[in-house]
């Protein structure tokens, strides 16, 4: 299949994929069930590291059983907290940081990320970030916190000053029923 523009997940994959190498250091800052983690830590390599950040415990157990399942746990932290408290758990600098925003599939629809948690997230991974480091946020804006919390989000890396980041947007712009869109951000010095 040579089709390009997959959908929303498949597109961020396709923006990691480019930027992360062998040895980086990265967050996934909602694991879920654990797919784009096991993406990550494949990318990052032996000599890379992963902190995966969920609310809920099931998100860290399943994302812990994929992990082990592929031998890749040894790369990776998971840390059963909110990404609004990176900070108290990440002391380094980070090439890449990846929100798959929403609720868990499959999951409780009301346990799902909300605007100003997301936002402090998204403020404190801009201090950590690398220069020419990443943020790739998957947001779904069908349900409704997602339309407030894609509100937010827009709001505030509209403002973000263009010398220090570069923002873009990925939006399917004829699909019907609120398609997820991406925003991602680059770190310029
Ligand atoms: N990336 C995941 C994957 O590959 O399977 C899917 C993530 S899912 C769309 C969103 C996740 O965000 C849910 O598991 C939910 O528990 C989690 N979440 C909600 N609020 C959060 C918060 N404040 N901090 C961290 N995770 C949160």
């Amino acid at each position: 299949n040579r089709k390009y523009f997959t959908k929303a997940t498949d597109i961020a994959k396709k923006i990691i994929e480019a930027r992360v190498k062998e040895g980086n250091v990265v967050i996934d800052a909602t694991v879920g069930n654990g797919y784009d983690t096991v993406f990550l830590a494949k990318l990052v390599g032996e000599t890379g590291k992963v902190y995966g950040f969920d609310i809920q415990s099931k998100a860290i157990e399943n994302t812990k059983n994929k992990l082990t399942d592929s031998n890749l746990l040894n790369r990776v932290i998971l840390i059963k907290d909110s990404h609004e408290n990176i900070d108290n758990y990440v002391n380094e600098k980070v090439d890449l940081v990846i929100f798959n925003l929403g609720y868990l599939p499959g999951g409780n629809h009301e346990i799902t990320t909300k605007p100003d948690s997301t936002i402090k997230a998204i403020e404190k991974s801009l201090g950590i970030l690398k220069e020419n480091g990443i943020i790739v946020l998957v947001i779904y804006h069908g349900h409704e916190m997602g339309e407030l919390e894609k509100n937010s989000i827009e709001q505030f890396v509209k403002e973000l000053n263009q010398k220090q980041y570069t923002v873009i947007k990925f939006e399917f712009i004829n699909q019907i029923n609120n398609p997820p869109l991406i925003i991602a951000i680059e770190k310029n010095l």
